[in-house]
């Protein structure tokens, strides 16, 4: 970067440190910024220190929230003797967007890979048994990715939720092979949670 200044090239260099950001994006991104009127480019700083400041887990399914109990966890109408496991709050949000499911998510913020050393501790599976054992549940749908990780996950969350007698699900396998569920289109997902079968 030393063909520009040295506050553009470190602009350059945070950017570039984003997921999905490669050099040529955040030299655009970065000559954007800096053509920006001064009050949108405070605007846009002030924001993702606020978000960044007050997004939290909700404490009952881990989701990011900027309430303590996500509007999901605190909407008396959804049915919450229906868990929906999902890999993260992107999951989620893909099933929110049916506007098709009745009832709440519990969120792992991961997947069990042995290859990347990600264990069943480094994820929000305790929470999840912890739930299971003071709510009274009825359903636990597994809808973590089908790639090799999701399928993993999900195999081990039903095993050891099994013995507690709770009906235990996963949705279809409709959902393209390592295809992250953020990316499907609402119809596949319907059609997947519709064919779910008991694990
Ligand atoms: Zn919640």
């Amino acid at each position: 970067m030393e063909y520009y200044s040295k506050q553009i090239g470190q602009l350059i260099s945070e950017l570039s440190g984003l997921p999905g950001i490669g050099a040529k994006s955040a030299q655009r991104l970065a000559f954007h910024i800096l053509h920006m009127p001064i009050e949108d480019v405070e605007k846009l700083s002030e924001t993702l220190v606020d978000a960044r400041k007050n997004v939290r887990y909700c404490k009952e399914c881990f989701t990011l929230t900027d309430q303590e109990v996500c509007p999901i966890c605190s909407n008396e109408k959804r049915n919450h003797k229906k868990i929906m496991v999902v890999e993260d709050s992107r999951d989620l949000a893909a099933y929110e967007k049916t506007q098709k499911y009745d009832g709440v998510y519990h969120v792992l913020h991961g997947a069990i890979s042995p290859m990347q050393g990600v264990g069943p501790a480094d994820i929000r599976l305790k929470e999840l048994m912890q739930r299971l054992q003071k709510d009274d549940v009825e359903e636990v749908i597994i809808a973590t990715n089908s790639s090799l990780e999701g399928e993993t996950t999900a195999m081990y969350i039903s095993k050891l939720i099994k013995p507690s007698g709770i009906r235990v699900t996963r949705i279809a396998s409709g959902v393209p092979v390592g295809g992250d569920l953020e990316y499907i289109d609402e119809v596949t997902l319907l059609r997947a949670l519709d064919g779910r079968t008991e694990l």
